[in-house]
């Protein structure tokens, strides 16, 4: 694959509140802050018949929905929202998709699997038990006073996302959405969010990444109790490779996060290279030693971590060791207490 040019930021302010930022006619940034590590939300908002079609939303609450409210009060004075599209089911992305699609009349268009996701981890967060996080990281060793403290985990979700709007429209890989005119291709990706959603205009050459592919951050690649054996490194790491074959290196990319750039392929690159350093570093670390993923954690994360930190750190962990365990490179090596893995080849 072409690497293409280094990576670089657009030389432009990123918009604070309530403010929006011209990207390209007809194209507006905006964003709104997150009550989490990552303190903002990158929104789009793409001129469409009678007004603007808005592309994600932050978290629920009175914050966003006020975030919101000063957009329509101050530079999108007079004008008005047409519909809302959500990239996919994380609660900086959807969370506010209910009162804003509520509060506007709006229609929602998301993948089946942001939609389905989101229900799900709302319907019934208590359905698991309290025990089904902790047991899952104290079965890949953690300590169990930490486990202990992820108990809740399950709950977390509920409490930055409202309930969606009753209907919505799909959206699906290979389809062709008109906004006011510009046509965009819906393209999917895999491995930060299942199904995720992007947008490429092929006229303008602008690609709305979601967070697929960011500046300054490799997306979070996460392997969660509910699908123990999932492989979305794997599918983070197929996902990059397939954008890079449809998407030129000279588009400009507009992240869900931080700064719009261009350089695409390049960023791929650096990317993909980022989790092969980390797959290799892991690999070594498995050598001579049958390490659970708790013990794995340092190699990938060498500082200190608070609860939700943790979560996350030993979640992006536990990708790359299913990764491994899937192109045999590790192994099983002891399932009696704490799972702990081996790597058998460079062992022999
Ligand atoms: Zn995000």
């Amino acid at each position: 694959m072409p690497s293409g040019s280094a990576p670089r930021a657009m030389a432009i302010d990123a918009p604070g509140p309530a403010q929006v930022v011209p990207l390209a006619p007809g194209l507006l940034w905006a964003r709104v802050a997150l009550p989490l590590v990552l303190d903002h939300v990158n929104i789009y908002l793409i001129e469409d018949d009678g007004g603007w079609a808005v592309v994600d939303t932050g978290v629920s609450g009175p914050a966003t929905r006020a975030a919101f409210a000063a957009l329509l009060s101050g530079p999108l004075h007079g004008q008005r929202f047409t519909r809302l599209i959500v990239t996919h089911h994380h609660p900086d992305h959807i969370g506010h998709a209910g009162q804003l699609c509520a509060d506007h009349g709006l229609p929602l268009l998301t993948s089946l699997t942001a939609y389905l996701s989101c229900l799900t981890l709302l319907s019934n967060p208590s359905r698991l038990g309290d025990g089904f996080y902790a047991d899952f990281y104290s079965r890949h060793g953690m300590a169990p006073d930490v486990a202990e403290r992820m108990k809740g985990w399950g709950k977390h979700y509920a409490g930055l996302v409202g309930a969606p709007p009753t209907t919505f429209t799909r959206l699906l890989a290979g389809d062709r959405l008109d906004i006011g005119g510009r046509v965009f291709d819906i393209l999917s990706g895999d491995g930060h969010a299942p199904e995720q959603l992007m947008l490429y205009s092929r006229a303008d050459n602008i690609l709305l990444a979601a967070d697929q592919v960011l500046l300054g951050i490799s997306p979070n690649v996460s392997v969660w109790p509910t699908e123990p054996d999932s492989n979305p490194l794997g599918h983070y790491l197929r996902s990059l490779a397939d954008l890079a074959m449809v998407v030129p290196d000279d588009a400009l990319v507009l992240p869900g996060h931080r700064q719009p750039f261009f350089g695409l392929h390049a960023r791929i690159a650096e990317l993909r290279a980022h989790h092969e350093v980390r797959l290799s570093e892991l690999l070594g670390a498995c050598v001579g030693a049958q390490p659970s993923v708790a013990d794995l954690v340092p190699v990938l994360f060498d500082r200190p971590l608070g609860p939700g930190q943790l979560a996350f750190a030993f979640s992006e962990t536990h990708a790359h060791v299913n990764h491994l365990l899937q192109s045999r490179q590790l192994a099983l090596a002891d399932a009696a207490g704490p799972l702990r893995y081996s790597a058998p080849r460079q062992a022999s």
